[in-house]
């Protein structure tokens, strides 16, 4: 286990958080918002690119990827436009983060597009957000008008002679529509399903053209990148997780939220701490660490795991999205299986039979263990069809529901069996 970074809240994306009307244009400029753009427009596009890439900056949608390696991927001789899409689908159970930049400083994100745009040679940015956010999509779309009455936006965007025009798109309520090629579909006013990768989007995306998705949160960043340089980014978190994140928390803790905190710090501690512990007095059982498709851990796993990439894939999970879902010694894990199993079958665009079949079937089979008609066989078939889904679909939302039911078997096998012997759910104990 690497040794924890002192946990402290640390304001680096939530710095105007607590600033009355923070959201508008006029207390976001007297903040430092739009301060790095004479900076960023003073540098050669190639060079911001590697100053995120030297900043560690990854994705913070949930696979980590690195921003700046990302944007090095795009085509160097071409004849089409490139495109900026803002991941803002959110949907990921448990994760709420990228909604509080939105609803508490918009302008840091239009910022961070303004100079990724420069960066990545684009023009127009979209903003890709869930059909959900309906508030949301309104406070966007108002910073954006307030942005192009100032000239931020527009054809001379911040005067600097380089057009850069965004467009707010609302999704219909999918949450596929998250996975990046699928969000693509959905812009272009097609049906929200994944198309196969590769070509990344990189090569090929929105309109065929050469296309960055990235996250709320990852495009937030930049500006602060600039600021402060690679070196000042990597003062915050570990050397293979750099920076900060506003990691959400829910379920049984006594204060549930967003918090923002460098990269590396325990997880036990931000539960105790940040989080107020686990609620009622209660212990703790097991959190799912990084949005529901993240394989859970167990209260053991817990203390052993930081808040960074290499922490939770040594101890079997993954960081995702940072949005922890902690569940007390009450909790029934079948049932907590279930409401997940739930979820993806629901969300299964049915493009690919093992997704569309095979999370419906084991949505039943859990759903019987918990209400009491369980066989012990079944466990093993659980495990089977799990196995027999994962990595055999266009996209990995079929992975999203193996994960959790493979690792709640795995860890929780006992209250599975218990379940099955009883013939009814034993809790609350
Ligand atoms: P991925 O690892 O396939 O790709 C990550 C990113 O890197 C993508 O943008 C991809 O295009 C790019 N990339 C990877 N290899 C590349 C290459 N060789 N060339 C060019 N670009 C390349 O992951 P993914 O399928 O995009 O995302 C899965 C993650 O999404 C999961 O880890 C899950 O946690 C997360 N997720 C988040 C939410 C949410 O609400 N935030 C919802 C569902 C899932």
């Amino acid at each position: 286990m690497t040794a924890a970074v002192e946990l402290k809240e640390v304001k680096v994306l939530s710095a105007k958080y607590h600033l009355k009307d923070s959201f508008t244009l006029e207390v976001a400029r007297q903040h430092g918002g739009y301060s790095q753009i004479d900076k960023a427009f003073g540098m050669e596009p190639g060079d911001i690119v590697e100053e995120v890439k030297n900043s560690g900056l990854r994705g913070r949608g949930g696979a980590g990827f690195p921003a700046g390696m990302k944007w090095s991927f795009l085509p160097k001789d071409n004849d089409k436009p490139v495109y900026l899409a803002v991941n803002s689908d959110e949907s990921e159970p448990g994760t709420f983060k990228d909604r509080q930049i939105i609803e508490k400083d918009p302008h840091m994100l239009i910022e961070g597009i303004i100079i990724t745009c420069y960066a990545i040679k684009a023009h127009d940015a979209y903003i890709y957000i869930r059909g959900e956010y309906v508030a949301q999509a309104r406070m966007l779309q108002n910073a954006i008008d307030e942005a192009y009455e100032a000239g931020l936006l527009g054809e001379n965007a911040c005067g600097k002679g380089y057009r850069v025009d965004v467009t707010v798109h609302s999704g219909a309520g999918a949450y596929v529509c998250g996975e990046e090629m699928a969000l693509l579909e959905s812009i272009e006013g097609k049906k929200g399903q994944p198309r196969v990768k590769p070509p990344f989007p990189a090569l090929v995306g929105l309109y065929d053209a050469p296309t960055i998705i990235n996250n709320v949160q990852t495009i937030a960043s930049v500006p602060y990148i600039i600021e402060h340089g690679a070196e000042g980014y990597r003062k915050f978190g570990t050397e293979k997780s750099a920076g900060t994140f506003l990691f959400g928390i829910s379920g049984h803790v006594e204060k549930p939220g967003v918090y923002e905190v460098e990269m590396g710090v325990s997880m036990q501690e931000f539960i105790d701490k940040l989080a107020g512990g686990v609620w009622k007095g209660r212990k703790l059982k097991a959190v799912i660490p990084g949005g529901s498709s993240c394989p859970v851990l167990n209260a053991e796993d817990v203390a052993k795991c930081t808040l960074d990439y290499e922490s939770l894939m040594e101890n079997g999970s993954m960081l995702g999205s940072g949005g922890m879902i902690v569940s007390d010694d009450q909790t029934c894990m079948v049932r907590n299986l279930k409401n997940l199993l739930y979820f993806y079958q629901h969300e299964s665009c049915g493009q690919c039979t093992p997704c569309r079949e095979g999370l419906g079937w084991m949505y039943k089979v859990v759903a019987d263990i918990e209400d009491g008609k369980g066989k012990m066989e079944d466990l093993d078939l659980l495990l089977s069809i799990a196995d027999n889904v994962e990595g055999k679909t266009v996209c990995v939302l079929s992975g999203a529901a193996a994960m959790p039911c493979r690792s709640h078997i795995l860890k929780f096998r006992e209250e599975f069996e218990e379940h099955i012997k009883l013939g009814k759910c034993p809790f609350p104990k």
